[in-house]
């Protein structure tokens, strides 16, 4: 499961969690503070994990729009 980080809008408390893409867009509450008011923060961990999962490196036609290290 990827690893997601978090902010917290109320108390600026930064945390880790892992999500299930089911989970992906469920608000995720504070540890904190307990507040919903939480973001999901862009992080590298994502990009990895969908290169991995969606590429196929046969003939370097692997669609992957530059985001793995394929060499397009
Ligand atoms: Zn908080």
């Amino acid at each position: 499961m990827p690893l997601y980080d978090f902010r917290c809008d109320e108390c600026g408390a930064r945390f880790e969690k892992r999500l299930s893409f089911s989970q992906s867009d469920t608000r995720i509450a504070c540890p904190t503070c307990a507040s919903q008011h939480t973001r999901r923060l862009i992080s590298a961990v994502m990009v990895l994990g969908v290169g991995a999962s969606g590429a196929t490196a046969e003939g370097g036609g692997c669609g992957c729009g530059g985001a793995c290290s394929c060499h397009h």
